[in-house]
């Protein structure tokens, strides 16, 4: 089954207006001037930016989204955001679940899949992460964890319009680390099968891979038959090292 690649960008907690809006703007020329576009594009700003990055794409092809979201849709829960409200402030997208925010923030499979429901209710594309540890790999457990992560973390509804999953091996984020091209295509070929166990269109559904992608290994990891694009950290800050990553994929 063809399936459109996407090359997302997770900006994390980087980023002030100035610098932000000449990325984001910089990228949209870049995909202006693309003829027909082999990829979908898509940038995970902070919250701070995100109404003044959609609106400094807008016209263009590349797609905003946020880095996390509340369950509910509004109420006493200072500090946090809405889905409804990154869908007010131009977000189609949502990434849920990342390996930061399960340890720094204790966020469990039951809330991921909560907030990736929430962002379902509020017509946003959640983007799902899952992936082991470094010692869950050692341990041979590596297909055990990130199937649990699936059965519990994809939201009710799911299908391939809707929700994305992210492969992202804990220890290959932000180390220069990566798995080798035959353990990425032999767990997105696992996690697809996780997924038809939930969801009718599997087939269908985009699988990304994340985790220390750059120029240099992005032609390899975007070549493998289930890996159908690649959420980028790093890399994402600067233009020409996305760019670079995205044209593979022409
Ligand atoms: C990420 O944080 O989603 C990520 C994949 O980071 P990096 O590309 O820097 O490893």
């Amino acid at each position: 089954m063809a399936r459109r690649k996407l090359i997302a960008g997770n900006w994390k907690m980087n980023g002030l207006r100035t610098g932000g809006l000449a990325l984001a703007g910089d990228l949209a020329t870049r995909l202006g001037l693309e003829a027909a576009a082999g990829f979908d594009m898509l940038v995970c700003p902070p919250a701070t930016l995100v109404a003044s990055v959609a609106e400094a794409v807008r016209g263009s092809a590349i797609a905003v989204g946020g880095q996390d979201c509340h369950a509910r849709e509004k109420g006493a829960h200072t500090g946090d955001i809405s889905a409804e409200m990154l869908r007010d402030a131009g977000a189609s997208h949502v990434i849920l679940g990342h390996s930061e925010r399960r340890q720094d923030h204790g966020e469990d499979d039951a809330t991921v899949r909560a907030k990736a429901e929430a962002a379902l209710r509020a017509g946003l594309v959640a983007v799902v992460c899952v992936g082991e540890t470094r010692a869950e790999r050692d341990a041979g457990r590596a297909e055990a964890v990130v199937a649990a992560q699936i059965a519990g973390s994809l939201p009710a509804g799911a299908d391939a319009g809707n929700t994305v999953v992210a492969y992202e091996p804990v220890w290959a984020i932000g180390t220069g680390l990566t798995p080798t091209a035959e353990q990425v295509q032999a767990m997105h070929a696992f996690i697809r099968a996780e997924v038809a166990k939930k969801v009718a269109s599997a087939g269908a559904l985009r699988i990304l891979y994340g985790g220390s992608v750059k120029p240099s290994n992005a032609a390899e990891l975007l070549g493998l038959p289930d890996v159908d694009g690649a959420l980028v950290g790093g890399a994402s800050l600067v233009a020409d090292d996305f760019w670079a990553i995205a044209v593979t994929c022409r």
